[in-house]
């Protein structure tokens, strides 16, 4: 089967994505890379292709165009304007939206007909003018989410109890943004509630050390890309491979008219279904308050 994937904007996490891509085994047989810098592509392409002797994968790598769309299983757009230091997410929100939607234009001028997934900032809010833009059905739409910020969680607990992080079974939810969550009362070590392992102080600095993680490496390094490269390549395999795995991404969320991230199962069609957590009150008014940090940010955009 063709599985061709074509990444739009191939700064540091586009082209993290397409390396991660290539050191693991994946479904991906084709590759195709498109930035506004033909030039820089080139040399990403050029730089790719010698990794093939020594890569575990076989995929053809090449650079394209927007005609390239039409029969790729996925598109996956990382282009746009980065967080500087001390500037949020939200803060990106305008600039992204005018590069999103000719670049929307373009995909769907090629007769494209599989699954976005999205990792530009701000996360949720590009995921929903992708939705609105391409007028495709909200499952074929996946956003990175949460999926980072929950690796993030799973790695920071994990060192904290030396134990796995794929042992830790916690989620990171709502905006992949500062207004995020940990619903403590889903999270698990061994069947039993994270309470049993840390305090609650020890929990809020974790969360406080997750949720500002992008801030405090962008400080010391101008951006984050490998962490975000392995999300998508994790929500790649999940689509090719029929999965049906469970993982926090971005997704519709009917009732709000919003994309926000929780749990979901993603296969060969995008998203066959959100998950719905019980969370308790407190974790209400955090979910409550996400949502509307996303519906105030989609209400801008749209005056
Ligand atoms: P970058 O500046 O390194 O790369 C952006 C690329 O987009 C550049 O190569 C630029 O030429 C290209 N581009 C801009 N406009 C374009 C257009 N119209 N068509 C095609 N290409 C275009 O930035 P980066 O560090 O790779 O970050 C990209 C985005 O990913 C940012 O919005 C950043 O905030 C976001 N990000 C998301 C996550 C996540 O968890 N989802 C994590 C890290 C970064």
């Amino acid at each position: 089967m063709k599985n061709k994937v074509v990444i739009i904007g191939c700064g540091n996490v586009g082209m993290s994505y397409a390396y991660a891509l290539l050191n693991q085994r994946t479904y991906v047989n084709e590759l195709v890379l498109i930035d506004l810098d033909q030039e820089r592509v080139i040399g990403e392409v050029m730089d790719l292709n010698h990794c093939l002797a020594f890569s575990p994968s076989k995929i053809s790598i090449k650079a394209g165009d927007y005609a390239d769309c039409k029969n790729a299983s996925i598109v996956c757009i990382a282009a746009g304007a980065n967080q500087g230091p001390g500037e949020t997410r939200m803060d990106l929100i305008n600039k992204n939206s005018v590069i999103f939607k000719s670049i929307i234009k373009n995909v769907i001028k090629s007769g494209f007909d599989g699954i976005f997934l999205i990792a530009t900032n701000p996360l949720d809010v590009m995921t929903y003018i992708t939705w609105k833009y391409s007028k495709f059905e909200p499952n074929r739409i996946i956003g990175s989410g949460t999926s980072l910020d929950t690796a993030r969680l799973k790695y920071m607990i994990g060192e904290k109890l030396q134990i796995s992080p794929k042992n830790v079974h916690a989620y990171v939810i709502g905006e992949h943004g500062d207004s995020e969550f940990v619903p403590w009362s889903n999270a698990n070590i061994s069947l039993q509630n994270i309470k049993d392992y840390l305090t609650e102080e020890e929990l809020n600095d974790i969360y406080i050390n997750v949720r500002d993680a992008a801030y405090d490496i962008i400080k010391r390094k101008g951006s984050t890309h490998y962490g975000i490269g392995m999300c998508l390549v994790r929500i790649t395999n999940a689509i090719l491979g029929d999965e049906n795995s469970i993982i926090t991404i971005s997704t519709y969320d009917k009732e709000n008219n919003i994309f926000i991230g929780c749990p979901a199962t993603i296969n060969r069609n995008g998203v066959r279904e959100k998950i719905y957590l019980k969370l308790n009150k407190t974790e209400e008014e955090k979910l409550t308050n996400s949502i509307n940090i996303i519906k105030e940010a989609i209400n801008k955009i749209e005056e």
